[in-house]
């Protein structure tokens, strides 16, 4: 590759992974973040990487259950008053997203960007002496009602279409899965041949090392603004102008504050999300559990148990309402009675979200040489590695055979 210059903007967990495909191709690379690597969203989060991820936020019929999500201030969604009028376009999108006859397109989207994320990933630890950040799990859907966890369900059957490895078991069979959860819970559905991280902000940072290894350059500063220059780049940061040939938007959910200067405009959201990380569980659970009923993630950490989830919409600057992770306290110890509660620590984060669950990937129209790597939803984790592949595969202008339609900047416009 002769001399060209990339600049990732934003060390999350996607432009490390960008950074990390780009060095292997003999690129040039700086990643620019005003906080430390892997600090973000890519820091909290409930650490489920599935290659098995197919299934939208959006689908048919969700719409039933929003006003009274909507209504129950500890319940799973909220939107603050003062932002809803803004949010009203992205709402319109996202139900229009969960209509039938979009599901396969974005299902198989969805599918093909994350099927081979745990082989990457493991490719990538290899040789760090971080190997162990990545656990081998099922993802226990766990059922309160034993009739709740139906097969035949509309996600269970798309599942089953793309070859998921997926089991329902019930009774004692759940608990001999996984001892912690409660006998109230009546059955389960696992997903099995799919991996956790244990401390997702170490797994980005050992990466990033890596990527640093490799002779990657890491500039700590705020990016200020961005402009097309000499057939590439100029980047004005708090520390200084940079100029490069080659630019990837990677600034996860700020991503359209630098964008939309240059006219662009895409219906980016930052959909917040909370954890409660236990600190002293007393227990330990040895996969991804999803309580289907409470709504969120638990999962065994290096520094305890953490659960995860709740998605709130106040906009980028709003502050956090940390309540919104204390209810945690309540559904965990539901879930795990023997769970120690005593110690707590909380955390907020902001999801990158387009209406249609899919990331923006690909060169930016009328900006030759400025690649979109963002808005990766609730799965950016487990997208992060493909979404680093595709993007290193553009910027070397090789083919793929990948149907990059579904995740194209331009299909909102
Ligand atoms: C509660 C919760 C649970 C989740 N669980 C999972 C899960 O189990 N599995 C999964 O796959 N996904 C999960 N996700 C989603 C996942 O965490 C995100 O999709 C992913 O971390 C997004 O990564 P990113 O690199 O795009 O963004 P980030 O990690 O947010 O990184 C963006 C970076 O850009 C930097 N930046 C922004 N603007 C500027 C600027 N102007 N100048 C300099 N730097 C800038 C920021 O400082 C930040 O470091 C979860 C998210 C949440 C909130």
């Amino acid at each position: 590759m002769p001399d060209i210059k990339v600049l990732v903007l934003g060390a999350g967990i996607v432009g490390i992974c960008t950074a990390l495909s780009l060095l292997e191709k003999g690129f040039s690379v700086e990643l620019i973040d005003r906080n430390d690597p892997a600090s973000g969203a890519s820091h909290g989060n409930a650490g489920v990487i599935s290659p098995w991820s197919c299934i939208p936020q959006s689908m048919p019929g969700l719409w039933k259950q929003v006003p009274k999500w909507l209504l129950d201030p500890k319940g799973p969604l909220n939107v603050r008053w003062s932002y809803a009028p803004r949010m009203l376009p992205w709402l319109r999108r996202f139900l229009k997203a969960g209509h039938p006859d979009n599901l396969p397109r974005i299902s198989e989207a969805m599918n093909a960007l994350n099927r081979p994320n745990v082989d990457l990933y493991r490719d990538y630890l290899k040789g760090t002496g971080h190997e162990n950040l990545l656990q081998d799990s099922y993802y226990v859907h766990a059922f309160r009602n034993g009739a709740d966890a139906d097969l035949d369900a509309l996600a269970w059957r798309i599942r089953s279409d793309f070859g998921v490895p997926i089991e329902r078991i019930e009774g004692g069979a759940l608990q001999d899965v996984e001892p912690e959860i409660s006998s109230e819970y009546q059955a389960a559905i696992l997903i099995r041949d799919q991996a956790r991280a244990t401390d997702p902000g170490a797994l980005g940072k050992a990466l990033f090392d890596k990527a640093m290894g490799m002779g990657a350059q890491f500039r700590k500063a705020e990016v200020l603004g961005l402009r097309p220059s000499e057939g590439g780049w100029t980047i004005e940061t708090s520390q200084g102008v940079i100029k490069a040939d080659k630019l990837v938007m990677a600034a996860g959910a700020w991503s359209m504050r630098l964008l939309e200067p240059l006219g662009f405009k895409m219906p980016l959201e930052a959909e917040r999300g909370y954890h409660l990380m236990f600190n002293a569980p007393g227990i330990e659970v040895k996969n991804s559990i999803m309580d289907v009923d409470g709504k969120f993630v638990a999962s065994s950490m290096i520094d305890g148990l953490r659960c995860a989830g709740t998605a709130e919409f106040a906009g980028l600057d709003a502050p956090a309402n940390y309540a919104r992770a204390t209810v945690f306290r309540t559904l965990a110890k539901r879930l795990f009675p023997r769970l120690e509660t005593s110690q707590v620590t909380t955390w907020m984060g902001a999801r990158p979200s387009f209406p249609d669950s899919l990331p923006a990937i690909g060169e930016m129209s009328g900006h030759p040489g400025l690649f979109a790597a963002f808005g990766h939803c609730h799965y950016g984790l487990g997208m992060a590695p493909n979404t680093g592949r595709i993007v290193a595969g553009l910027i070397s202008r090789e083919p793929t055979n990948l149907d990059l339609g579904p995740y194209s900047p331009a299909r909102f416009s």
